[in-house]
């Protein structure tokens, strides 16, 4: 059977099985099911016909919301022998093939953490073991080998496109000690994980205007202020005085729902924790009225249904601009940085 291992947060299982699942029914592959413990931080999605249908890899869209990295795979070990995983590690891997580089993850999940010990000594013997039996991990255009323990005595054995992927979908970034606040790491990562290379170069430039709802204490604004961005900071809290001090943050104390600007701006962003439906409305309203070309903002996660939530709130974003701006894309992922909400951001690519 075709089966592949998904990361995602600890406690989002099951809104990540539900999303995934729902793709592939809708898709025809009906018997797909997913495999996941609350808790873990992974899950195993499982096609059992898949002579009977379509590769997995093909009916996932890339932008889906819940699942962090998503990995097909090979083999499934079960009771490997402590005392020399690397040999039975090798021995299964598929005959007569290369790689180019190697991957080794567990779960993002406090069980998770305490294996983080086994994997450094194990990775060194597994590409020495690999090198001595002839296998490659530098052979360029073959798969990346992904290991995956979900503890000491089980590993999938799977591949994934690229080495560069965040292994685990873990992406751990520097927290830059000037900016004033933790949620700054959010929007860093959503402009890494949510934008192309290419798009960061052509669609975010000095000299551009910004707003921020709910910026306070201002780590949001200090990302566009860092690329000499002007924002208008829209918040009754107080923001951080040294970033008032770059000359290039105006601050306004007002309600950000109803609050909107003189004219038209080049990005919008959002951070206000409310209703999901109360702040998608309005960041439609800005959207569909024109009064920013680029918006990033986060919706909130209930705690039933998370999923269904979310992916009613995007299509009735993605209808409401398809009529009235049908040049902006709207991507949404739950990033290692997020919480309990989701980071969505809408591109003008016109
Ligand atoms: N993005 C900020 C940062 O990086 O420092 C953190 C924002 S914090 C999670 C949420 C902010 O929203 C708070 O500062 C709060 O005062 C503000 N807020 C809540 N309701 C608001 C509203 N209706 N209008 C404007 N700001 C609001």
């Amino acid at each position: 059977c075709d089966s592949w291992l998904v990361h995602c947060r600890a406690g989002y299982e099951g809104n990540c099985a539900a999303e995934l699942t729902e793709y592939l029914h809708l898709r025809g592959v009906p018997a797909a099911y997913a495999m996941a413990a609350r808790g873990e931080a992974w899950l195993r999605l499982v096609n059992p016909m898949p002579e009977n249908g379509p590769d997995l890899a093909t009916l996932v869209p890339d932008d889906a919301i819940f699942p962090r990295q998503i990995i097909p795979l090979w083999r499934w070990l079960e009771a490997l022998p402590t005392a020399d995983r690397v040999t039975a590690i090798i021995e299964a891997l598929p005959a007569g093939r290369d790689f180019n580089g190697l991957q080794i993850s567990y779960p993002d999940s406090n069980e998770g953490k305490s294996l983080g010990r086994l994997i450094k000594p194990l990775s060194v013997a597994l590409r020495q073991g690999m090198r001595s039996r002839g296998i490659t991990l530098e052979r360029n255009g073959a798969p990346c080998l992904h290991l995956f323990f979900p503890d000491g005595r089980r590993v999938s054995i799977g591949h994934t496109r690229d080495d560069r992927e965040p292994v685990g979908g873990v992406m751990r970034l520097r927290m830059p000690g000037a900016a004033p606040s933790r949620s700054t790491l959010k929007l860093d990562e959503a402009f890494r994980r949510l934008m192309g290379e290419e798009e960061r170069g052509s669609l975010l430039s000095p000299g551009q205007r910004a707003v921020d709802l709910g910026a306070a204490p201002g780590g949001w604004t200090w990302q566009m202020v860092r690329r000499h961005i002007h924002v208008t900071a829209v918040d009754n809290g107080p923001m951080a005085p040294e970033l008032m001090e770059s000359g290039l943050v105006t601050h306004v104390r007002a309600d950000g729902f109803t609050w909107r600007p003189e004219r038209a701006v080049d990005w919008l962003l959002c951070d206000i924790v409310d209703k999901p439906a109360r702040v998608g409305q309005r960041m439609s309203r800005w959207l569909v009225e024109g009064w920013t070309r680029h918006a990033v903002f986060n919706l909130k996660l209930p705690m039933k249904q998370a999923w269904p939530t979310v992916r009613d709130l995007l299509r009735q974003l993605r209808e409401e601009l398809a009529e009235s701006r049908p040049t902006v894309v709207v991507r949404a992922r739950h990033l290692y940085h997020d919480r309990e909400e989701i980071t969505v951001i809408a591109l003008d690519k016109g």
